[in-house]
């Protein structure tokens, strides 16, 4: 007969490794399949200053590999691969592989986390996590006193740009078009704002730097086909982010952008739960995931024992 899986968490992110601590340390023995980032979105950046417990910050890459770690500990089993085709319209629930080998389980956890959208630029690339980054909270503290430039016009473009004149001694805004994507009275705070420049209809050509990170952007006016060059030490992608839920949304509900739609973790299928960043538009942070990988978690114990009694 097929195994069926306890739990089976996609993802191993802080959601996903968060879940996996608490359904091992329940004798659930789940399953973590680990996708194209072990570790998640914060593995991309260098020091985290913000998850309690680490007074001196930690490296994000220490951290995953600490959660990872003490996942394993209570029996969590890890499986490297991506899922290509899902069947959660009831349960036992089935994934397809990348080679093609289908695991079926009572319960699932949906930790596939979210991307940062950057412009493509392979500097961009070069200089990721030495002052690339699409993260204002987690990274705009390094830049006190310093230049950064955010490219974007939305909300999150407009946030991040506000936040950042906390530290930064000036920040650059770079957006394509005339007039701000953002909400008016984001647009009109970052617009009013004394740190603020903003280089409008304007696309970022390069990112500039030497060994030791980002030292600049050279910008192109596309109006008045004008190339210039800003100096910066941080340079921050906020073009919006792209929900990793591809292989999910022929069943489950995701909103205009591509976000699962749950109510609190669980999705419109009874033991099919959503955790972290894939379902989270508005915080997108570490501390965040981890508490709702640990309520989805709960959850997945809740419905396998109501299951039992039910058998
Ligand atoms: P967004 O609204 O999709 O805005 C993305 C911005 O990036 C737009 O200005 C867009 O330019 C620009 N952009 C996209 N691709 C680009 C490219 N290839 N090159 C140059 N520029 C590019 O994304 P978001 O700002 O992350 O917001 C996502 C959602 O979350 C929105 O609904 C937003 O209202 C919400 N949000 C709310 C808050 C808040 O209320 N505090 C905070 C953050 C986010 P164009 O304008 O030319 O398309």
């Amino acid at each position: 007969m097929d195994t069926v899986e306890n739990v089976v968490i996609v993802g191993a992110g802080a959601a996903g490794l968060t879940a996996a601590i608490y359904t091992a340390r329940a004798n659930l023995v789940p399953l973590v399949i680990e996708g194209m980032q072990p570790g998640g979105q914060l593995t991309t950046t260098s020091d985290v200053e913000n998850y309690p417990g680490f007074p001196d910050g930690v490296d994000g890459t220490m951290l995953m590999a600490d959660m990872r770690a003490q996942a394993e500990r209570f029996g969590t089993k890890y499986q490297f691969g991506e899922v290509v085709e899902a069947d959660v319209r009831e349960a036992p629930f089935s994934l397809t592989l990348t080679d093609g080998e289908v695991i079926k389980t009572k319960t699932l956890i949906i930790a596939t986390g979210a991307t940062a959208k950057y412009l493509g630029l392979p500097s961009e690339e070069a200089y990721l996590g030495k002052g690339v980054s699409a993260c204002a909270t987690c990274d705009g503290a390094f830049y006190r006193d310093m230049p950064v430039v955010v490219v974007g016009g939305g909300d999150t473009a407009c946030e991040e740009a506000i936040f950042l004149t906390r530290f930064a001694s000036k920040v650059t805004m770079v957006h394509r078009r005339d007039e701000f994507r953002a909400s008016k009275i984001m647009a009109e705070r970052a617009m009013n704002h004394e740190k603020i420049e903003i280089a409008w209809n304007s696309v970022v050509e390069e990112v500039l730097g030497d060994d030791s990170g980002v030292t600049g952007v050279r910008i192109r006016n596309t109006q008045r086909e004008e190339v210039f060059e800003v100096e910066c030490k941080g340079y921050f992608s906020a073009i919006g982010h792209k929900p990793n839920t591809e292989v999910f949304a022929n069943t489950l509900e995701t909103d205009e952008v591509g976000y699962l739609v749950a109510d609190g973790v669980k999705t419109s299928i009874p033991g099919v739960y959503a955790a972290g960043d894939v379902a989270d538009r508005i915080y997108r942070q570490a501390v965040t995931a981890a508490g709702t990988g640990c309520a989805a978690a709960l959850e997945a114990e809740r419905y396998l024992e109501n299951q039992e009694h039910a058998d």
